[in-house]
């Protein structure tokens, strides 16, 4: 059997585009004791694999030059050696961009096609879902009547959390780009207000959407964005420092006046809690309520999800560089096969 896999073909500077990868075509090994051979489904795309392009130190390896791209997927066994694994049965494993795959068994996660759509587990029900859920409750910890602000607010981590915020009883402001989005946000998701960050009077917008300041800030962006929700942070709140997506492709610092001595004097004074974190998901499983009261909550039509789909794994490149510029609104998975 012939696989094809997209591999890194150089380090971007900037945004990635089709120069980034390049295409390759192998034959499949046999398998060895405790091995599952694995038809690619469905890859999930996600910002952190801007992260893996580049050589800056960061808590993952990068992928290297000639390397298979790395990525979470779903997939379906063709032909197993592991006990616990049999043909047909459905899996989450991280095999990257490629149409096959071959894993340890014992690596791969089955999953219940039964339970939900297979794709869940790479959103809502994985680890975009996970990181929203822990980020959130963990850190931002939302009151009732509390407003809490989260941008990049149509994707995956920003609808749950928007939708996770209403169900604390708090109330929800999105961010997003563009008026589709914005209306995407308080039609289906049920935030409260959405703010387009493209407009010319974003900050005012955000002001008027923030009468009492803001108590939780579901920081996925950075940037311009952070700039203006920073000045509405109430005394006591908490940043979950969770992404820095409008940074990702920068490749020198922004330009304009260090904000940084006038944040942190205000992180001092307000008593405000700003806190990274890296979602570790099997800690989220086991540690907390997540895979009861996800599903529970979806099934109750409380929280919502969307996902867009762009078929063929060709495509993969093209539809990363759309990702990290805004150009979906849900999740985005690539249809493999
Ligand atoms: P999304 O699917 O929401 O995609 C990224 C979105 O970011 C785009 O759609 C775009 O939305 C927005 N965006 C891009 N550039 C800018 C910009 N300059 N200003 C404002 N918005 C911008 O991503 P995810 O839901 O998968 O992830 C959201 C964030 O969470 C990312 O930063 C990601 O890296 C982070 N993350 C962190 C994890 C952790 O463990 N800490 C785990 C998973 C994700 P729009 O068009 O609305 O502006």
């Amino acid at each position: 059997m012939r696989n094809t896999q997209i591999r890194l073909a150089q380090r971007p500077v900037g945004a990635p585009d089709q120069s980034t990868f390049t295409v390759a075509h192998s034959d499949l090994r046999e398998l060895a004791e405790g091995e599952v051979l694995l038809a690619v489904r469905w890859l999930s795309l996600d910002p952190y694999m801007r992260g893996r392009l580049s050589t800056a130190k960061s808590y993952a390896a990068p992928v290297e030059i000639g390397e298979v791209m790395v990525g979470s997927t779903v997939a379906q066994v063709l032909q197993s050696r592991y006990d616990g694994l049999s043909e047909g049965d459905w899996v989450l494993s991280y095999s990257g961009w490629q149409t096959y795959a071959i894993e340890q068994g014992r690596q791969v996660r089955r999953i219940d096609p039964d339970h939900a759509p297979v794709t869940t587990a790479l959103g809502v029900l994985g680890m975009p879902g996970m990181t929203a859920y822990w980020g959130l409750l963990e850190i931002g910890r939302p009151q009732p009547g509390e407003t809490v602000v989260v941008a990049a607010a149509t994707g995956p981590v920003g609808s749950a959390v928007g939708q996770i915020a209403r169900i604390k009883g708090a109330r929800a402001v999105g961010i997003a780009g563009g008026p589709e989005k914005c209306r995407v946000l308080t039609e289906e998701f049920g935030f409260d207000v959405a703010i387009d960050h493209r407009a010319p009077d974003f900050a005012e917008q955000l002001k008027a959407a923030t009468p009492d300041g803001i108590d939780v800030d579901f920081e996925n962006v950075g940037g311009q964005v952070f700039s203006a929700v920073e000045r509405r942070l109430n005394v006591g709140a908490r940043v979950a420092l969770c992404g820095l997506v409008a940074n990702y492709n920068d490749t020198a610092p922004p330009p304009g006046p260090d904000r940084l001595p006038a944040f942190l004097s205000k992180v001092l004074t307000r008593s405000i809690l700003v806190q990274g974190f890296i979602v570790d998901t099997v800690k989220v499983a086991k540690q907390t309520d997540f895979l009861t009261e996800m599903p529970q909550w979806i099934a109750e039509g409380r929280l919502r999800y969307r996902e867009d789909v762009v078929e063929g794994l060709d495509n993969a490149p093209a539809a990363f560089a759309g990702l990290l510029r805004g150009d979906y609104t849900g999740k985005l998975l690539i249809k493999v096969s």
